[in-house]
């Protein structure tokens, strides 16, 4: 059960340790701040990654995403092969003036074709100018940060794991061919060796 009163106590206690801080004023926009790596400025699309699956914008709880697309059939690359479709991408728009930041889509996104980006520079006097398309969407791609170093002391990816061990088990298996191909290309070359005829000297 708390004492009465320690609510209060711990709210001055904060209050004065606050009190004796120094206040620290950000110089911007002489000064550009120094933004954490992972902040959430803008939205990047890499559309090349894009496959038009709609799970962003189905997944978007403030429905600022548009998408529209068309199919295009593909021809069987085999002969006597089926023809294939895929859908084509015509329009990819974020409206910045209703997104919430809250990333849902670049979570979601099976395909790592969107990215946040800190930059956060791009406020308008007209609210239709804050519905980035994709070519914007596009530009942003290139104020993506590179993705932190890998955590030398963490697990393997199991992906990679498996893969190490096939090529490990295809090189084995490559040098013991090897090896049994020598070998009997040495037991063929002693079978077609002529026979050796004894010397007068060695008949003596
Ligand atoms: S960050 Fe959230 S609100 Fe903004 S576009 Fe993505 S899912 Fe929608
Ligand atoms: S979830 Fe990704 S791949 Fe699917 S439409 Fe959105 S950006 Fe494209």
């Amino acid at each position: 059960m708390p004492i009465p009163g320690s609510g209060l106590a711990k709210g001055l206690a904060v209050t004065l340790r606050t009190m004796t801080k120094r206040s620290h004023t950000a110089q911007y926009p002489d000064v550009q701040p120094e933004l954490p790596p992972r902040s959430r400025g803008v939205i990047g699309l890499f559309e090349e990654n894009c496959t038009v699956c709609m799970l962003c914008a189905r997944e978007c709880p403030d429905w600022c995403i548009y998408i529209d697309s068309h199919k295009e059939t593909v021809p069987a690359v085999t002969p006597g092969g089926r023809e294939r479709s895929r859908n084509v991408l015509d329009r990819f728009a974020i409206d910045f003036s209703l997104c919430m930041y809250c990333g849902i889509c670049i979570e979601v996104c099976p395909f790592d074709a969107l990215f946040w980006s800190p930059e956060f520079e791009y406020a308008e006097t007209d609210i239709h100018e804050l519905t980035h398309e994709r070519d914007k969407l596009r530009e942003w791609m290139w104020t993506v940060p590179a993705p932190p170093a890998l955590d030398p002391r963490a697990e393997e990816p199991k992906e990679i794991g498996a893969a190490r061990k096939a090529v490990e088990k295809a090189e084995a298996a490559a040098s013991a061919a090897a090896a049994a191909a020598a070998a009997e290309a040495a037991a063929q070359a002693a079978e077609n060796e002529p026979p050796t005829t004894p010397t007068p000297e060695s008949d003596a």
